[in-house]
C-alpha cells in the first residue's frame, strides 16, 4: 500500500495519528510526517486514518515499483 498526504489540505488534526500512530506522527506541533510505504499489516489501520481524516487529504493506492522506489529517495 502506498500512503500519500495531501499536506496543503491537511489541516493537523491528528485524527490519522491517533488511528495508525504507527504510520503517521507529528514533528513538532503541527508538521505531519508519515510512511509512505507502510507494512501490509498496517493495513486496517492505514485504512480507518484515511476514513478518519475530515478533510480527505490521505489518498491509499498500490505501490508500484516507480513509486516505491521515489518512496525510498
Ligand atoms: S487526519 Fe487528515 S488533517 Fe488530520 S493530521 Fe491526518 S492528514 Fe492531516
Amino acid at each position: 500500500m502506498q500512503v500519500v498526504v495531501d499536506l496543503n489540505r491537511c489541516q493537523s488534526y491528528g485524527q490519522c495519528v491517533f488511528a495508525a500512530p504507527e504510520v503517521f506522527w507529528f514533528r513538532g506541533a503541527e508538521s505531519l510526517e508519515y510512511d509512505h510505504v507502510p507494512d501490509a499489516e498496517s493495513g486496517r489501520a492505514v485504512e480507518r486514518a484515511a476514513l478518519a481524516c475530515p478533510v480527505q487529504a490521505i489518498t491509499l493506492g498500490r505501490v508500484t515499483e516507480a513509486n516505491a522506489a521515489e518512496a525510498r529517495c
